[in-house]
């Protein structure tokens, strides 16, 4: 059945993700701060609206897709205030765990149904319709969720109550970025001892070092054709976005006590390639620093 559904922040991710909704034949009712989202969403038959307050008034569902978790926060003020009893608040930004567990906690004060969704799949998902969505939350606001987000998604997994969407999330933000640094590290260390690039990744593309860093987004450029570092590292996934999600891991885990030794390690890492620069580019480009400091 068609709904009603207020869309906030039209960005790289929630402007194709929306334009999906009205392709499947909801009513969609976007916001954004940006005038050219909003314009662009409009393009794409979204209905745009002046505030907040206009974008939710009636919607079966609200869709939040922000930079942060301030953002969030900040905006779930002027949506709980606004929106009707039975609207059931999804959020698909990446947030902090415990901005998450806020959020819901603000939502169920006001009564509402709220879940954490967030995403994998990036820009080239949210435009394909094939995004794996992570879901914190009840039960019952799952089922309710689920043929809302079915149009965007490959994917729709329950991971248990308020927050486990952005667990999930984190956890597996976590293995990639360290299986990126360690695919890096093995290829460089490779060649400076005279194996073949295409060698190794012969061997390790169907041994146990196999994963997405090497066999979908491959570093070293012309041996995975849907690799990132075959278009100078142009983002695919930027650094800047790996290291944003790592810091939330790293944080999680010291509040938390998990000894996490190597996700604090590749926060670090990350942090190093994006203070010298690297933060726009695809997270595979860290191979160049890996190489820049081992003398190549
Ligand atoms: P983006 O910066 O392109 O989009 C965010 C949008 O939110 C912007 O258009 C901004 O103007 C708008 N915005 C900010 N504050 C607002 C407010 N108070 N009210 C209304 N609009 C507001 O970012 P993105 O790449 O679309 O990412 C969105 C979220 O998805 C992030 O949390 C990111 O970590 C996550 N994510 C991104 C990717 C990716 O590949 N880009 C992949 C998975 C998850």
């Amino acid at each position: 059945t068609m709904a009603v559904i207020g869309f906030i922040g039209l960005g790289h991710m929630g402007g194709p993700m929306s334009a999906n909704l009205v392709k499947a034949g909801h009513t969609v009712r976007g916001y954004d701060l940006v005038p050219a989202a909003l314009e662009a969403a409009a393009a794409n038959g979204v209905t745009t609206a002046a505030s907040v307050a206009e974008t939710v008034t009636g919607a079966d569902a609200v869709i939040t897709m922000l930079p942060g978790g301030k953002h969030l926060l900040d905006c779930y003020d002027d949506v709980l205030a606004s929106a009707s009893p039975d609207t059931l608040l999804i959020d698909s930004s990446t947030v902090d765990v415990a901005d998450a567990r806020e959020a819901h906690r603000r939502a169920e004060a006001a009564g509402f149904g709220s879940l954490d969704a967030p995403v994998s799949g990036g820009t080239a998902g949210a435009e394909a319709g094939t995004l794996t969505f992570m879901v914190g939350g009840s039960e019952e606001a799952f089922h309710r969720a689920e043929p809302v987000l079915e149009p965007m998604a490959r994917k729709v997994i329950h991971c248990g109550g308020p927050g486990n969407g952005q667990v999930t999330k984190m956890c597996n933000n976590l293995i990639l970025g360290a299986s990126m640094i360690a695919v890096s590290e093995a290829f460089v260390l490779g060649e400076r001892l005279g194996v073949a690039n295409q060698a190794l990744y012969d061997v390790v593309s169907i041994s146990t070092g196999q994963c997405w860093s090497l066999t979908t987004n491959c570093p070293v450029p012309d041996l995975v054709e849907t690799s990132r570092a075959n278009h100078d590292y142009e983002p695919g996934f930027a650094a800047a976005l790996m290291l944003k999600d790592l810091k939330l891991a790293a944080s999680a885990a010291e509040q938390s006590g998990t000894d996490a030794a190597i996700g604090r390690l590749a926060t670090e890492l990350y942090q190093r390639f994006n203070d010298e620069g690297g933060g726009g580019y695809d997270f595979g480009a860290i191979i160049k620093s890996i190489r820049d400091r081992s003398g190549d």
